[in-house]
């Protein structure tokens, strides 16, 4: 059970974790912290959070557990803010969408790699940003993958787990250069295919037509392009050299793709797509 629970960041990530403990009965107070009142007041208003501050060194003062669910560049300044007011029991975990940066980011604000800090990352999201898209069930049945360091305290890793679990989610623990790899492929990698094709497709003379007639295979492969540039301009710096790598592989691949068509090679292009049903098909099982 958490007594006080300071979420930074009250957007889709850190609201829907904030209304999930709240229903679970897993916390009795919750404190959000952000830049901008008008967030804050909103997310107040839906019930979300039941006091705010905008100050971050006084939000985390008195919380057991702080949940830092801003976008990956802003974590350096938010680690900066808080680590003086933090108090010597407090756990502090967050949920960038890449470890590597967040680890280097707390170590530079804090000089080492603390022992309260428990990386982590839900892989639970929507294309929509800001509270009024957070929803309680968001985290149900859904993985939240922790990336502890050497340096980081058991008893940490049992508190954030516990909270993860109380929400339903299913908790995994990897290396931070693992997860930033496997990451890379599953979820950068797909979301730079949606961002390019659709920005590629709207730079065409004949866009309107295009769009017009785009049918529903077009809108499911499409829709994360919708997601929010900012944090996914952060998430393409922060793990700029796992994705680049995929990116690269890819490209090969598409190369490929592009040959057997160019060459009339039926026999390859269906390989390529019995290949992908397959593996499409079993990960939908
Ligand atoms: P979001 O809905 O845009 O919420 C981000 C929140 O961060 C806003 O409430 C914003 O409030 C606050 N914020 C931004 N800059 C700040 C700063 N400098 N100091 C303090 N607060 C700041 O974004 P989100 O989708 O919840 O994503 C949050 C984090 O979760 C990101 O690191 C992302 O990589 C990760 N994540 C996202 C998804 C997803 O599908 N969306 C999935 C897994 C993980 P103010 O404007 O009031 O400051």
């Amino acid at each position: 059970m958490i007594e006080r629970l300071c979420v930074i960041g009250v957007g889709l990530i850190g609201g829907s974790l904030a209304r999930a403990l709240r229903e679970a009965k897993f916390v009795k107070e919750i404190t959000g912290a952000s830049r901008n009142p008008q967030h804050l007041q909103k997310a107040l208003e839906l019930g979300v959070i039941d006091r705010y501050d905008t100050d971050l060194s006084g939000a985390v003062e008195g919380a057991d557990m702080v949940f830092v669910s801003v976008p990956l560049g802003a974590m350096g300044t938010v680690f900066k803010s808080i680590k003086d007011t933090l108090g010597v029991d407090t756990v502090v975990t967050d949920a960038g969408s890449a470890k590597a940066s967040v680890v280097e980011a707390v170590k530079a604000a804090t000089g080492v790699i603390p022992d309260w800090f428990v990386p982590g990352h839900p892989i639970a999201g929507t294309e929509q940003s800001g509270v009024e898209a957070s929803f309680p069930d968001l985290y149900k049945g859904r993985r939240v993958i922790l990336t502890p360091t050497e340096e980081t305290s058991a008893a940490a890793i049992l508190k954030v787990r516990a909270m993860w679990e109380a929400v339903g989610a299913v908790v995994n623990e990897m290396g931070v250069e693992h997860h930033d790899e496997v990451l890379a492929a599953t979820s950068h990698l797909p979301h730079m295919l949606a961002f390019a094709l659709v920005e590629s497709l709207a730079r065409m003379s004949e866009q309107r037509e295009i769009f017009e007639y785009a049918a529903g295979g077009f809108r499911d492969f499409t829709r994360i392009a919708s997601s929010d540039p900012v944090m996914w301009r952060d998430i393409c710096v922060a793990n700029r050299d796992a994705l680049v790598a995929m990116l690269k592989t890819f490209r090969g691949d598409l190369d490929d793709l592009a040959a057997a068509i160019e060459d009339r090679n039926e026999s390859k292009i269906l390989k390529i797509f019995q290949d992908a049903k397959s593996a499409r098909d079993a990960f939908a099982e």
